[in-house]
């Protein structure tokens, strides 16, 4: 098992606090939500007083995850994460690799919260913040590693059809359904572990790939059919989305997910865009490419405030979207054509 020194360490934290706070980024996706509930549920079955605080609410499309109700979250109880962070002798960083993905003043808190601190995180460049960092960049997923976390730390007894949903989930999701390039042989043997602890992995398939709303099923025709923009030469496609048009959808949080793959499937693309409007006069920006010769991350960083993994990278634009599609294709030439 790699990390060994660093799941002891771990052990060795958990044991001797009294109070866990597990954080993960904003914006929660399948492996945010797993790795956090996984976590979550091993600590306390090991007697642990322990929260889940995030930056915001978690997506309706993940409200079937076993104890999602249980997440406290900042942006609607403010004090309640400010006193848990404060509080707290040992707080957990997953599937984020700095504070300032938890938004700016979620970061703050964490920042200066003086209990120690852990990573667990598969993300490029983390910074160290923390007392422990068990950062691995080849992983699938942060479930992946927190799976390795509970076997190495010798707390696999403690598993449940509840612990193996959290992890199927973020294993599951951050490799898009056991496709993407960064899936391992260990990806396999963890799930191999975790089926026979007896949960309906078919449904958790079904809830994320299979379930829509009929406002996104018309939402992602509608960007389909008249937001897709293709640029031919550059292999370039986008789609951009308004706030009033997302309104007219009755958009609920994580109706865009997926959509940028989705440009990204047209034949020839090697590089996807997705501009969404936000609330608060800034834009949303998801980048997705094909192969190692069009990383996206750093072009999401020096221009977007972003980064990410080569293939899979956000960011944001303060001002007019039109202004961040402008500047994202008079800068793409630089990264994207030869
Ligand atoms: P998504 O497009 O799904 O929002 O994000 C894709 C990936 O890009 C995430 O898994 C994360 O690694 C990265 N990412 C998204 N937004 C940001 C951001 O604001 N900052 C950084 N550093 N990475 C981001
Ligand atoms: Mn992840």
């Amino acid at each position: 098992m790699p990390y060994m020194v660093q799941i002891n360490q771990i052990k060795q934290l958990v044991e001797s606090a009294s109070k866990i706070v597990i954080t993960s980024h904003k914006s929660p996706d399948g492996d945010s939500i797993g790795s956090s509930v996984a976590l979550y549920l091993t600590l306390k079955a090991l007697g642990k007083e322990v929260v889940i605080c995030h930056p915001d609410p978690f997506p309706n499309y993940l409200a079937w995850v076993p104890n999602v109700n249980d997440i406290v979250d900042f942006e609607t109880k403010e004090n309640e994460v400010r006193q848990h962070l404060n509080d707290a002798d040992l707080i957990f960083s997953l599937d984020y690799n700095e504070p300032s993905r938890l938004g700016e003043s979620m970061g703050e808190v964490l920042r200066s919260a003086t209990g120690k601190k852990v990573m667990i995180d598969h993300h490029l460049n983390p910074e160290n913040y923390v007392n422990v960092m068990l950062s691995d960049t080849t992983s699938c997923s942060t479930c992946q590693l927190v799976y390795d976390v509970i076997e190495g730390a010798n707390w696999i007894e403690h598993l449940s059809p509840e612990i193996g949903t959290a992890i199927y989930l973020g294993i599951m999701t951050d490799s898009g359904s056991f496709r993407f390039p960064s899936v391992q042989p260990r990806s396999h043997e963890i799930i191999s572990r975790i089926l026979p602890l007896g949960f309906n992995h078919a449904i958790i398939h079904e809830n994320i790939n299979d379930t829509n709303t009929l406002d996104r099923l018309r939402l992602k025709g509608y960007a389909c059919s008249d937001k897709l923009v293709v640029d031919e030469k550059m292999r370039i496609a986008y789609i951009w989305l308004t706030l009033d048009e997302l309104h007219s959808f009755n958009h609920q949080k994580g109706d865009t997910e997926g959509l940028v793959n989705t440009a990204l499937s047209i034949f020839g693309m090697r590089v996807a865009v997705l501009f969404v409007e936000a609330e608060g006069g800034f834009v949303k920006i998801s980048f997705r490419s094909k192969g190692k010769e069009n990383p996206v991350n750093e072009m999401a960083g020096k221009y977007f405030q972003g980064g990410g993994h080569a293939n899979a990278s956000g960011g944001r634009f303060d001002g007019k979207i039109e202004d961040a599609i402008q500047l994202f294709l008079k800068v793409a030439p630089d990264y994207f054509i030869n």
